[in-house]
């Protein structure tokens, strides 16, 4: 069995989406003689994170109804690597994909470690392809699953299906295949979205 971390390290000056200061996490160290207690500081989308409807959706569900028993399981790996711009249905079309999947897309992002402004992201009409699959779940290796798409449709058109969408995924070392995925947030009630620790074996059922 072999295990790989597709999970991004959360530290100070890390890469945040747009570059946005105030999207820096904070760590403040305090000590106590020989104690010593980190306070942290961060948004629910640092790094790899899970976004739940709440983030688009005004009333929409918080973090605590996305369930474990979708977070882990099989998982199916697609290189879309060559994609310049928006994951597109054409480009989807091409894969294996089937109801209740957990679908990941690699892209050239995952090989960037600065923030780029032409990030890939999944365009609407690839979301609606997707949703009328009925995936369980999609991971991007990019801080967004959409690029200032007005509206925000891509999340919308996810969220309308109850889709789970997991964001920030480094997936450079990880190539195309199928996978059993462990995807594990902090236990958080009431939020919009969790960071997570995402792990991916191979040679587990
Ligand atoms: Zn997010």
């Amino acid at each position: 069995m072999k295990m790989h971390d597709v999970t991004g390290t959360i530290y100070e000056g890390m890469t945040v989406y747009k570059n946005k200061p105030e999207k820096q996490p904070k760590m403040n160290q305090g000590t106590d003689g020989y104690v010593t207690e980190t306070r942290l500081e961060l948004d629910v989308h640092t790094g790899t994170h899970i976004d739940a409807p709440r983030h688009m959706v005004v009333d929409g569900d918080t973090f605590e109804t996305i369930s474990m028993d979708d977070l882990v399981g099989q998982c199916k790996v697609f290189d879309l690597t060559q994609v310049e711009d928006g994951i597109s249905k054409k480009d989807l079309e091409r894969f294996d994909i089937q109801k209740n999947d957990f679908v990941f897309f690699k892209t050239k992002n995952s090989f960037e470690d600065t923030f780029n402004f032409d990030f890939i992201y999944l365009t609407q009409d690839g979301a609606e392809y997707l949703s009328e699959i009925g995936v369980r779940g999609v991971g991007i290796d990019t801080l967004g699953i959409e690029r200032s798409q007005e509206g925000h449709p891509t999340h919308k058109t996810l969220f309308a299906k109850k889709i789970i969408i997991i964001e920030g995924l480094r997936l450079k070392e990880i190539n195309q295949g199928e996978y059993f995925m462990v995807a594990a947030p902090l236990k958080l009630e009431g939020t919009d979205g969790s960071p997570a620790r995402v792990l991916l074996f191979e040679g587990l059922q």
